[in-house]
Formats: C-alpha cells, structure tokens, sequence
C-alpha cells in the first residue's frame, strides 16, 4: 500500500478547518464588553484608549497619507462618523461596542479594533 492517508494538501486543509474553528471558537469567546480600543494606521498603532477613561463623546480625527477619517469614541463604543474613503464601508460599519470587533477602512489603511480584558499587550500597574 503505496498511497499516503494524509497528502500535504489534506493536511494543508486539515489545519485550515481547525485553525478556523478554534478562531471561532476564540472570537466567541472573546465578545464581551470592549476594555479598551486601539487605532492602528498602516502598522502602527496610532492610539490606544480605555473606555473607562472616556467621559464624555470624543471624537478623534486620523489623518492619514490618503485622507482623513473621524473616529467619534463613546463610553460603550466606537464609530467612525465620516472618512474621506470612495466606498465608505468603515462608516456604513456603525458602532462598534464587544472586544474583538474591529472596523476597516482599507482605502485609507485603518483599522480599529476593540479589545477585552487580558486581550491587550500593555503596562500594568
Ligand atoms: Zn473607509
């Protein structure tokens, strides 16, 4: 018997379909309230902000290589009100409130992403 159970592409498939599922498993898992949100710019990081440091509506404007795009940050959540973006897909996103949630302007190269308790790399203490 020659023929091999698992060819590389099986098992390419294989672990396509596992590290999907765990991903889902995780994203579910991680839809909770949102601690804090971070804006990233290209690779960068713009800014990261805790939600429990926001008080009142603050809205923030990016300016980015190819526009500007308006972020208006609440306590329970995040939308971006206007974006200088051709498909404006990020504003039709709406608000965005649970860790693990994200909106993406491609044209301009941003992306806000929500993070829960523990998810987020930083300084303690
Ligand atoms: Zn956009």
């Amino acid at each position: 018997m020659k023929r091999k159970w698992f060819s590389v592409l099986d098992l390419a498939v294989l672990l396509t379909v596992l590290a999907l599922s765990l991903g889902g498993f995780l994203w579910l898992r991680t839809r909770e309230r949102a601690e804090s949100v971070s804006v990233f710019c290209g690779d960068e990081c713009v800014f990261t902000l805790a939600f429990e440091d926001v008080e009142e509506p603050v809205s923030h404007t990016l300016q980015t290589e190819r526009g500007t795009l308006t972020l208006l940050i609440e306590k329970d959540g995040v939308c971006v009100t206007d974006a200088a973006c051709p498909d404006g897909v990020c504003a039709r996103t709406g608000k965005i409130a649970r860790a693990g949630e994200s909106i993406v302007c491609a044209p301009l190269g941003v992306v806000v992403v929500l993070s829960g308790d523990g998810t987020v790399d930083g300084v303690t203490g």
